[in-house]
């Protein structure tokens, strides 16, 4: 009988009261691994207002011990990592090498908000008029909720939550309910690296779950990582009841090869970044867009390099690409590609039909290259979310810029070029938020905002470094008159 999670309320695991669990499922055997709990608004309640008990003491607690737990908990991480990539490829498909990048880069993020205590700190003006002073605090908002989708489950909670809690707010998490494991037992690593109860609360459930976090009074602040419809009505509901929120939503990555990029290092990096994850990452490239005479060589390098990577078990060493997160997500992937070609592009390699050996319930797909793909059409508008690159071409590079950023979405778009202008125009010209010259997988470092623009983020201030310091606090002015002659007194 696979195990029931449990939610973390106040430093106590506690059993849920949900009426129903959903199954938590190996993506790549099919095998139950666990039940998840749907927690009833009822729960989320006590577990809120938990994070508000803890808050009254936390936020008095100075930064500088504030991140002491933090410390603890990098090297928890460090010492875990491999159990952790482990879990990461068991409940979600990636590859353990891919599982291992996501550990790390949570990892940096607990290193950079053990700067808190410097990167929270205010600004002070002497004498703005005689024997006036003004200065500005930041002082934490109170309880954070933070709302985690599946594609990177041992990652994303960890753009969020380190910044929260050594800011001062305390936190209440619901991971994704189809990838809760990673978290679970961060979850309990974080208990082990000494938070005080009621500062990292976890709450197990879908959107009823979430829903009750949006509109739960108490709650100051929501931190969203999932797809756009889903981050956009996170963000109406949620500023709707007057709370800061951050909403990152979906993509498609476009990827622009002009003729003088280097074909061995752009083909690796292009098919890393659209079949890595199974292309189920928001920064995968999704149409790669080939300039003049780019076309002839890239279009065969491309194929030939994705029709070599070996599909499978991620915990199995060879494999270089998981399965998808679901069947139902694998249906819509093939319904999608089945569109596409309705809508007259050519399969240059179709990944639709294919079973591992060993592993016949999986939810594999082999890589998908599509030519042809029209502007408007399906393929160039619609998150895939799986292993399907589009290919497109365009004469000029202003036309590449102008076909990027008349895109809905704004995560991600990458140059491969030798030419220094041609990248400085790119990097100035396209309208996304993260932008890669001769990279494939424009994923910020923990010290850099997350960015994305456009249908890919809902509001101002984003995930990870400074960012999340602004967002996780609230700007007090004070402004202090001390007459000088008060002092001669003494
Ligand atoms: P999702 O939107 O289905 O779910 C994300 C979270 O929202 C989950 O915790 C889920 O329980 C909750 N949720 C789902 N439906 C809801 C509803 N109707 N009401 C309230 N809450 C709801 O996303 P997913 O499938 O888990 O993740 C994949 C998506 O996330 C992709 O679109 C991907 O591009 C996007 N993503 C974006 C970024 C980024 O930084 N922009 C990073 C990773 C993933």
């Amino acid at each position: 009988m696979p195990k029931t999670l449990l939610n973390y309320n106040y430093g106590d695991w506690q059993k849920s009261a949900a009426a129903a669990c959903q199954e938590v499922i190996n993506p790549a055997t099919a095998e139950v691994m666990a039940l998840v709990p749907l927690s009833p608004p009822a729960e989320v309640d006590q577990i809120v207002q938990s994070a508000a008990r803890a808050f009254a003491e936390w936020r008095r607690v100075p930064a500088v011990d504030r991140i002491q737990p933090l410390f603890r908990l990098k090297a928890l991480m460090e010492t875990h990592l491999d159990e952790l990539a482990r879990s990461i490829t068991m409940e979600n498909g990636k590859t353990l090498a891919e599982a291992k990048g996501e550990m790390r880069r949570a990892i940096e993020n607990v290193e950079v908000a053990c700067g808190i205590p410097i990167l929270m700190q205010g600004d002070v003006s002497e004498d703005i008029a005689a024997g006036i002073d003004e200065l500005m605090i930041r002082q934490p908002v109170g309880v954070v909720a933070i709302i985690a989708p599946f594609n990177f489950p041992g990652m994303i909670p960890f753009w969020f939550l380190p910044y929260a809690v050594a800011t001062g707010n305390t936190v209440v998490l619901k991971p994704s309910e189809r990838c809760p494991l990673t978290m679970h037992r961060c979850v309990e690593l974080i208990e082990e690296a000494g938070f005080p109860p009621g500062v990292v609360n976890l709450v197990n459930g879908g959107p009823e779950t979430v829903n009750a976090l949006l509109d739960h009074p108490v709650v100051q602040a929501v931190s969203f990582v999932g797809s756009t419809p889903v981050a956009r009505h996170i963000y109406a509901r949620a500023s709707a009841n007057g709370k800061r929120v951050q909403a990152q939503g979906g993509a498609k990555n476009p990827v622009i090869i002009l003729p003088d990029a280097d074909l061995n290092m752009t083909t690796r990096i292009v098919l890393d970044s659209a079949f890595g994850n199974a292309g189920q990452r928001c920064l995968a490239a999704a149409l790669a867009v080939t300039v003049g005479d780019a076309r002839a060589h890239f279009t065969e390098a491309l194929l030939e390099g994705a029709s070599s990577r070996v599909v499978g078990y991620g915990l199995d060493e060879q494999v270089t690409m998981g399965p998808v997160i679901t069947p139902q997500s694998k249906a819509r992937i093939q319904g999608l590609i089945q569109t596409g070609l309705d809508e007259g592009a050519k399969a240059l390699l179709d990944g639709r039909e294919t079973t591992v050996r060993g592993y016949e319930n999986g939810y594999f797909l082999t890589p998908t290259i599509l030519e042809g793909v029209a502007p408007e059409g399906t393929i160039a508008t619609t998150e895939i979310f799986g292993p399907v690159l589009g290919l497109m071409h365009v004469d000029t590079l202003d036309q590449a810029i102008e076909l990027v950023n008349r895109g809905a979405y704004g995560n991600m778009a990458c140059l491969f070029t030798s030419s220094g202008a041609a990248a400085r125009k790119f990097r100035s010209e396209a309208n996304a938020g993260n932008i890669g010259i001769n990279i494939g997988v424009a994923a910020p470092m923990a010290f850099f905002p997350f960015s994305g623009w456009k249908d890919s983020f809902f509001g101002v201030l984003h995930g990870q470094s400074r960012h999340a310091v602004e967002f996780y606090t609230q700007t007090k002015v004070v402004i202090e008159r001390w007459p000088r002659e008060w002092s001669r007194t003494f």
